[in-house]
């Protein structure tokens, strides 16, 4: 016997409603998630929006057919390769580096590792966006102190009694660096919690709080392979921090995933850490830039705070931000906009090649026009 199709649908919405009630629903994990910077897939596209580095990676970066030979066989749990040589590089044990998956893997791990206390985190109101999602997503009460009017992190609001803090030096999006007191300042009024350092831009002229690792074993610094060594795409980040620390998050890891690093990731990552040369070269090119480019944006009408990072985070007299980003956009050259209350009047611009640069310039004096 047939049935129509109107027994048919009325069926279908009967099991619908059952399924909406069904509690499994009520038992995802729902997260609003990190927006990453938009990779458009147009290649001729001058791309300013995501803290790349213009320049490649390290001419030794690059791969053997023996090495892709090797690719059916697991990599090294311990990742040695690479943990060596980046103890090697900073001139600390092997026992006080943890690589991961870029570092935003190493920062999410640290988050689980070391955030579990009823007490909440402390981390800036305007800093690296994925902080808060990550304090949702694995349920860590947390407190945002705000900047002040010039953008710089209050040290006084990181006395109070806290579950962890974490902050980014140079801070991102603002590119504002604070030096060694500053950060042993937080650290000595900070002993009873993790405190984590994400120096995703250090390299880029800031002081890094390595020289405090001695002292203070509840001190996490988390770095990067994505800026200033060019290799975003092969997804390597790293902490350093007490064999204690880097213990713990390593339980952690192995209790997850053992195999993070892949094989190529491992070898490369290696074979740059050997281009001291190229590496000092190509970051002095970009702070050369970062000056001169940030000189002709003051001539057009732009104000920003100093920066330690490959990006200006900057504002327009009287143009409004969102505007400049969508018209640069039209004319290929992607910006960054956040559109949150504090920040929406400014726009982050990666430093570029020299040409790059020129072009941006050249938009902006016709826009200004
Ligand atoms: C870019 C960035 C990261 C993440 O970089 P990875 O590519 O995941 O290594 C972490 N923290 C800050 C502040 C960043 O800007």
């Amino acid at each position: 016997m047939m049935r129509d199709c109107v027994t048919i649908q009325s069926e279908y919405d009967t099991r619908k409603k059952e399924d909406d009630m069904r509690t499994w629903r009520d038992n995802i994990r729902t997260v609003e998630p990190y927006t990453p910077g938009e990779q458009p897939k147009d290649k001729n596209v001058i791309k300013l929006n995501t803290n790349e580095n213009p320049y490649g990676p390290s001419p030794r970066v690059s791969l053997l057919q023996e090495d892709m030979e090797e690719l059916r066989l697991y990599p090294d749990p311990a990742a040695a390769l690479l943990t060596d040589g980046i103890a090697d590089y900073h001139g600390v044990d092997a026992g006080q580096v943890f690589v991961g998956v870029g570092s935003d893997d190493v920062l999410a791990m640290a988050f689980m590792t070391f955030f579990n206390s009823s007490l909440p985190i402390l981390f800036p109101d305007v800093t690296y966006s994925f902080y808060d999602v990550w304090a949702e997503l694995f349920r860590i009460p947390y407190e945002q102190p705000k900047l002040d009017p010039e953008f710089r992190i209050r040290k006084e609001d990181y006395y109070k009694e806290n579950g962890g803090v974490i902050f980014p030096n140079p801070n991102a999006p603002t590119g504002i660096c604070e030096g060694l007191e500053f950060v042993e300042d937080i650290l000595r009024h900070n002993q009873d919690a993790v405190v984590i350092v994400d120096e995703a831009y250090i390299d880029f002229g800031g002081q890094s709080a390595l020289p405090l690792l001695d002292q203070y074993d509840n001190l996490l610094i988390v770095r990067t392979f994505s800026k200033s060594r060019s290799m975003a795409g092969l997804r390597i980040g790293y902490a350093i921090g007490s064999p204690e620390l880097i213990q713990a998050m390593s339980n952690v890891k192995y209790s997850f995933n053992s195999y993070t690093m892949n094989r190529p990731a491992l070898l490369l990552g290696a074979e740059s850490l050997k281009d001291e040369e190229y590496f000092r070269e190509t970051i002095e090119k970009i702070i050369r830039t970062r000056t001169w480019f940030g000189e002709e944006l003051k001539k057009l009408g732009f104000t920003f705070p100093e920066s330690k990072a490959n990006f200006l985070f900057a504002r327009h007299e009287r143009e409004n931000a969102e505007d400049i980003f969508i018209a640069a956009k039209q004319n290929g050259i992607y910006l960054r906009h956040f559109d949150q209350p504090r920040v929406k009047d400014y726009l982050r611009i990666t430093v570029g090649t020299d040409a790059q640069m020129q072009a941006l310039l050249e938009f902006l004096k016709n826009y200004l026009n």
